[in-house]
Formats: structure tokens, C-alpha cells, sequence
């Protein structure tokens, strides 16, 4: 079976070798010109385990890219370390992280489990987003049992719409992001329906690499067992994709619409 059959077979997802900034999505095609990544999170682990392969593949292709984490995650602290301690042990595996990928790192300071959804913090991703300038953005589904998933999901969503709002005067002229997609998260499950399919396989070890900085990665903080559950998801959705390892998103609705002339 060749790429179209595997494509045709898991209802016609895009397989790709990494995200086109702005052309329209082709079935086995490279994109032309890798643009400028931007991973939004609401934890530094949501961003490097379910968004940290697509970045190391968009620098690996001379694009650039930034995560930006909305809080440290300190509340997955394991008993045996403080709090606070271990948001500065999350803050320090990101920067390790990324640093290895060769993409920026940004914190905001809001605190873990209690990331708003208001108008201060859609405007200030608002002025990160208008900052960076990212072609692409990549962020959490909003099918999320997490308050601060479902949130990050909604603040980047309105953060979105004002970063492109040219009326809307900030200190940053207006941006318009060109596509967003979403991450594949155990914790955003509920109706995650993924159509992009990225080969990732020549930053897998690199990625993993960046993984382990994290403690959580680890397994000492918990009960989930994230090394070999987003390892094998790499695999599983390879086997899908006709790729070795692949990370598959989900794209917005809006940008799902296809204007033709003909079939
Ligand atoms: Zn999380």
C-alpha cells in the first residue's frame, strides 16, 4: 500500500513531512518554505511530550520555533519535593529542552491548576503571539478533562482573533497566524478526530532526548506512564501514516475548508 492508499484509508488525512505555513495542505508533499512554529501550552510537559517533536522537526528544517508555557506545572510535584521547587526543577527541564531543540522558551507565571480564561490572559498570549510572529501555531483540544487544557484551549483561541485584529492597538502591530493545529494529549481525548500526519523520524531521538530532561518523563513523579505512552503513540501513528515515527494534530475547522472550481 503507497502513501495515497494509507492516506485514503485513514479518511484522506494529510500526510506530511512537516507543517506548510501557508500553502494549502498536499497529500505527500514537502512544504516549500518551513515557517516559524509556536507551541502554546498550559504545561511545560503538555508542550515538549505532545507539541516537542513537530518543533525539533520545523528547526530540522531550517524553520524556527518558540514554546510558550502559560504555567510551570509545579502542582505535579511528587510528595518527596516542594512545590515551588519543582516548578523550578519544570522551568529548568524546559530550558535544557529547549536549548537541545534549538527553539525559545517562554513562561508566563500563572499558577498550576488555576490558568484564567479571561480577558487579561487572552490578551497577553494576544501580544506573545503578535511578539513572536509565528506562521504556525500548535496548542491543546479543547476535549480536555483539565481546566487548564480547556482553558489554554479557549485563550489561544481568542488570542488568536485579537493578534490579527488590526483595529486592536497594542504595543505590537497586528498578526494574523496563518494555521493552527492541535496536539494529541492523553489528557484531550474527548473528540481529538487527528488529519495530519508528521514524520518525525529524523528528530526521534532528539525529541526523546528532550523528553527526559523532564522527571516526569521519568516516571518519578506519578502513575502515568508518559515515556512509553507518547513513544508508542509516535509508533502507532506511524503505522498509520506509512512513516517510522509520526505525530498526528488535528486541524481548526476554519482551516478545513477547501475552495475549488472543480472535483
Ligand atoms: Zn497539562
Amino acid at each position: 500500500m503507497n502513501r495515497r492508499s494509507f492516506a485514503q484509508s485513514i479518511g484522506g488525512a494529510a500526510i506530511l513531512s512537516a507543517i506548510p505555513s501557508s500553502s494549502a495542505l498536499t497529500q505527500s508533499s514537502a512544504p516549500s518554505r518551513p515557517g516559524k512554529l509556536m507551541v502554546i501550552a498550559a504545561h511545560p510537559g503538555d508542550g515538549m511530550f505532545t507539541m516537542g517533536a513537530v518543533l525539533a522537526k520545523q528547526i530540522e528544517r531550517g524553520g524556527s520555533g518558540v514554546m510558550l508555557s502559560l504555567s510551570l506545572g509545579e502542582n505535579g510535584a511528587p510528595k518527596n519535593i516542594p512545590v515551588l521547587e519543582y516548578g523550578t526543577m519544570q522551568r529548568k527541564a524546559t530550558e535544557n529542552a529547549t536549548r537541545l531543540l534549538g527553539v525559545e522558551a517562554i513562561f508566563f507565571d500563572y499558577p498550576d491548576a488555576e490558568i484564567p480564561f479571561n480577558q487579561e490572559s487572552s490578551l497577553r498570549v494576544c501580544d506573545a503571539i503578535r511578539e513572536c510572529q509565528p506562521e504556525i501555531v500548535v496548542t491543546h483540544w479543547s476535549g480536555s478533562w483539565h481546566k487548564d487544557h480547556q482553558n489554554c484551549y479557549l485563550i489561544v483561541r481568542d488570542a488568536l482573533f485579537y493578534a490579527a485584529l488590526k483595529t486592536l492597538v497594542r504595543s505590537r502591530p497586528a498578526h494574523a497566524v496563518s494555521k493552527t493545529f492541535y496536539a494529541e494529549n492523553w489528557e484531550d481525548a474527548a473528540n481529538f478526530a487527528p488529519d495530519t500526519y508528521i514524520d518525525i523520524e529524523p528528530v526521534y531521538e532528539k525529541w526523546l532526548q528532550a523528553c527526559d530532561f523532564y522527571p516526569m518523563w521519568r516516571g518519578q513523579t506519578g502513575f502515568f506512564r508518559y515515556n512509553d505512552y507518547y513513544s508508542s503513540l509516535s509508533i502507532m501513528r506511524g503505522c498509520l501514516s506509512g512513516f517510522r515515527h509520526a505525530v498526528a494534530l488535528m486541524s481548526d475547522s476554519n482551516q478545513r475548508n477547501q475552495r475549488l472550481q472543480s472535483l
